[in-house]
């Protein structure tokens, strides 16, 4: 197909009028009805130790939920919280309480030690990189391989930097990049020597169970590698239901050494006097056990599968073979990683809007919103119906062969 070949299909694909927003990794509706049983699950309202759950307290969480949680993130229940509903909440109030308070290691509290950054491995998750934004974080952008960020960078920055005082990682199926760090990658993240006493790795194991392929990837344990390492403090790690049960109703969960969960409940402590009981009881009695959690998330997957499947199928149709073209194939999490030739992701993203499509702005995947390359778009097949996947795939396909050829 040539350019005016190109020309010509988008602009009968821009005459359907359709109108579809691909902006976020959104679970679809019958991914929500998989948890519908949820809402009636809990058939009284006293916990395993006989908690109320009805009444305040347990700003911890129910033990039978962190037993839930511990079992899925491999670590004891006594190093698991469970809070509230959204694992970016916790991340968000673990670096508020680092700003204020300080962290286990630390002489003073982040925000009393003048600038301080994290690194940010891109392309990564945006929300991560508005809440460093937000709260006055510098950020560095680490380039990813295959197998993680590039380690040798980031082992000299925060070997003689100070002021790095974290790091963001999605180790497994990043967002968007779907990229797995490899056990090399995490026994060095755990290892490596940082100027900064209180440095911090937030874990977010966002897709540790969400699957795309019958492969069950593994990811090394960050908590124990460290506690090995001699640096039994510098791992937080998150994960939630968001995309197991309910995107907005789910459990949220932290992991830690023993000093960071201290640490978090005294903190957390003067912000709540305990969090939704009920849901986590309901949740357990639903789940059950990290079982009923994979058995749930092979019918995520079957959902899923043949929507990534379609928009490859359309990438593969109408833009292999360009140079400069390329994308991922992830095995699990939520996303496709499109990339454009250099200095045309932003214009494809504009046409596709212009045919109807919403996509996540380009450069969102960076620090600041800027793609130094403007290359990445972020694909995300959850939310629209097969029918309407293929098409969007089709349009965002033809939205980058018309920004090439201009
Ligand atoms: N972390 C990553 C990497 C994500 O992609 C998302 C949602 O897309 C979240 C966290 C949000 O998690 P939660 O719903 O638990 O706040």
């Amino acid at each position: 197909m040539n350019h005016a070949e190109s020309l010509a299909q988008y602009q009968a694909f821009k005459q359907q009028g359709l109108k579809l927003d691909m902006s976020r990794g959104k679970p679809a509706p019958e991914q929500l009805d998989l948890s519908l049983p949820l809402l009636d699950a809990v058939d009284g309202y006293k916990a395993a130790d006989g908690t109320d759950t009805r009444n305040y307290g347990g700003a911890v969480g129910l033990p039978e939920a962190r037993a839930l949680f511990a079992e899925i993130l491999d670590l004891p229940a006594a190093q698991v919280v469970v809070d509230g509903n959204s694992s970016l909440a916790l991340m968000h109030d673990s670096i508020v309480f680092g700003l204020l308070y300080g962290v286990p290691g630390g002489s003073k509290p982040w925000g009393q030690q003048g600038q301080i950054t994290f690194l940010c491995p891109v392309p990564g998750y945006d929300r991560h990189f508005a809440i460093c934004e937000a709260l006055g974080i510098k950020m560095i952008n680490i380039p990813m391989s295959d197998a993680g960020p590039d380690m040798d960078l980031v082992e000299q920055l925060v070997k003689d930097d100070a002021s790095i005082k974290g790091m963001w990682c999605v180790p497994k199926y990043s967002n968007p990049g779907g990229v797995v760090y490899s056990d090399e990658v995490v026994a060095r993240l755990a290892a490596m020597q940082t100027a900064a006493p209180d440095f911090r790795i937030i874990w977010d194991d966002a897709y540790r169970v969400h699957h795309l392929s019958t492969e069950h990837v593994l990811v090394a344990n960050l908590v124990d590698a460290c506690a090995k390492a001699g640096n039994a403090d510098r791992a937080l790690v998150f994960a939630s239901t968001s995309k197991i049960t309910l995107a907005g109703a789910g459990l949220a969960a932290l992991a830690s050494s023993p000093a960071n969960i201290a640490a978090w409940t005294r903190a957390v402590s003067t912000r709540t006097i305990g969090s939704d009981k009920v849901n986590q009881l309901r949740h357990v009695r639903f789940l059950k056990n990290k079982a009923g959690v994979e058995a749930l998330m092979e019918k995520h997957r079957l959902i899923l599968k043949p929507k990534f499947d379609v928009v490859l199928e359309q990438f593969e149709a109408l833009l292999g073979g360009i140079e400069g073209v390329s994308w991922t194939y992830p095995k699990g999490g939520y996303f496709i990683d499109l990339l454009t030739p250099a200095g045309k992701a932003r214009r494809t993203v504009e046409l596709a809007k212009e045919a109807g499509i919403t996509l996540t702005p380009a450069g969102a995947a960076f620090p600041y919103g800027k793609d130094p390359q403007d290359r990445h778009i972020r694909i995300a097949p959850s939310f629209p119906s097969l029918p309407e996947i293929k098409e969007a795939a089709r349009g965002i396909s033809l939205a980058l062969r018309v920004a090439i050829g201009e």
